[in-house]
């Protein structure tokens, strides 16, 4: 027993002593890397006032970002000269727009910034949830609440010498041409299509036509990132001279993937089985409480969803439903670093810049491919040709409203309608506004006819997914 106490002792006794010495050692080597971390300052400061007079910069900072600018390369652009003036233009020049700064934003601003460029807007409109906090790297669990462009604006500016984001907590909706002007590039990491489709139709409304031809000093680049489950794509857009987002407004299909007949009673795929649950059961179980719905970045919403699915894929004899599938985790550090590089390609001039779609998707295995959207001749958006809209005269106003947001090109979320009757301006249908949608709403059971509609006359229609009004001509038809 003795013999025990007096090891235990023994024990301690080294514990405690190898605590003091190791408290001494860290106080000391703090204090030596205090005085390492001094000199090393000095010297820098030294660099830097003596080198390039300009704050933050460092002796070889750049170093890595000026192989690509002042040497030429197998891959460079065929009227690329190789200038120690491009980085120049990056650094105190180039003026780039990050929009949105969630999941996507945060990714860009830190790439654009730790690629040199200096002079960075970011617009967005949210707070900081907690469950952003998992990805949104920029953010931590204090800012909660605070919007997501100050904290990120605020994290890049202190973590990279020299950058000045300016944040901007808004919507894009909230500025006008102005302030869209005065950018070189734009970068969107948005997760709404209305939202991408508004800033497409703001850029196209900058550009200015010379008898017909395109002025190219008018055009500003628009560079777009999106993600939706395993996909992932990067697209490089000059307006009026590539597709634009409504030329490929087919691609985004307005209703879900799988037929609802398909998910309800005959799955086939693991997919079926978490769009069934995630569709059916949990609105009709609501497993956390009435009125709660999916949030697809909490982990217990995702554990019941994927527990539910492999239930019923069970029952079908499915297999492949995994938490991953479940989850759908997103890719945003593939397609922002995509975005970013393009980004860096246009301002530097020094690469051809993507031409001008790249999907990537590893539902199963990994898939990434390149390939040149076309221009849509009578696209709504970019095309400035005018749009056709075919109806008898017997067709209600109702029936053209449908058509405006459900056919695949148009896909308008709330489109208020206007013709000139007259010589005085009409509202003939207008939701957004209580007041007035009450005061049309009986013309929506009218027909074109009965609401003195003639052939050729021109409807003007507004909606959220443009800052422009679409002009359609009407055609009807006997
Ligand atoms: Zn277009």
């Amino acid at each position: 027993f003795y013999s025990l106490l007096f090891r235990e002792k023994k024990r301690r006794k080294i514990e405690e002593l190898t605590e003091k010495l190791v408290t001494k050692c860290l106080k000391l080597a703090a204090a030596l890397s205090c005085t390492v971390r001094y000199i090393l300052f000095s010297v820098c400061r030294m660099a830097v006032d003596g080198g390039h007079g300009d704050s933050g910069d460092w002796d070889g900072r750049w170093n890595h970002v000026k192989k690509f600018l002042e040497r030429p390369g197998p891959f460079t652009h065929p009227d690329f000269e190789p200038s120690i003036e491009s980085l120049g233009f990056l650094l105190e020049t180039c003026k780039i727009l990050v929009i949105g700064a969630g999941g996507l934003g945060c990714e860009l601003l830190k790439n654009l910034a730790l690629s040199g460029f200096r002079h960075i807007h970011v617009v967005d409109m949210d707070t900081i949830d907690i469950s952003n906090l998992n990805r949104q790297f920029l953010f931590r669990p204090n800012n909660v609440g605070r919007p997501k462009a100050d904290v990120a604006a605020d994290f890049v500016n202190n973590r990279i010498p020299g950058c000045k984001v300016v944040p901007h907590f808004n919507k894009i909706q909230d500025f006008d041409e102005s302030f869209y002007r005065q950018f070189h590039i734009i970068v969107c990491g948005l997760d709404s299509i209305i939202a991408r489709r508004w800033m497409n139709g703001m850029l196209i409304s900058l550009l200015s036509y010379n008898d017909g031809v395109l002025d190219p000093s008018s055009i500003i680049p628009l560079i777009d990132g999106g993600t939706e489950g395993f996909k992932g794509n990067a697209r490089v857009i000059l307006p009026g001279m590539t597709a634009c987002i409504d030329c490929t407004l087919a691609l985004y299909p307005p209703q879900i993937n799988f037929p609802m007949c398909t998910i309800a009673s005959m799955p086939r795929l693991p997919e079926h089985c978490v769009e069934y649950v995630r569709m059916l059961q949990w609105p009709k179980d609501e497993p956390f409480g009435e009125g709660v719905g999916l949030d697809g970045d909490n982990p217990e919403h995702i554990q019941w969803v994927f527990q539910r699915a492999h239930e019923r894929a069970a029952d079908y004899n499915i297999t492949g439903v995994t938490y991953r599938l479940t989850q759908g985790e997103e890719h945003h550090t593939v397609t922002t670093s995509a975005c970013s590089t393009e980004v860096f390609k246009m301002a530097s001039s020094a690469y051809i810049p993507l031409n001008n779609y790249l999907v990537f998707n590893d539902v199963d295995g990994l898939y990434t491919y390149t390939f040149e959207a076309e221009r849509k001749e009578n696209c709504s958006a970019c095309s400035q040709v005018p749009q056709d809209l075919q109806f008898p005269p017997s067709a209600k106003l109702q029936e053209v409203l449908e058509y405006l947001t459900e056919n695949a090109s148009l896909q308008m979320k709330s489109p208020a309608i206007t013709a000139t009757l007259e010589g005085k301006n009409k509202t003939l249908y207008l939701q957004t506004v209580a007041s007035i949608e009450e005061r049309t709403r009986p013309n929506l059971c009218k027909t074109l006819k009965e609401l003195g509609l003639s052939d050729g006359q021109e409807l003007a229609v507004a909606d959220i997914t443009t800052p422009q009004t679409v002009l359609f001509k009407l055609k009807l038809t006997s």
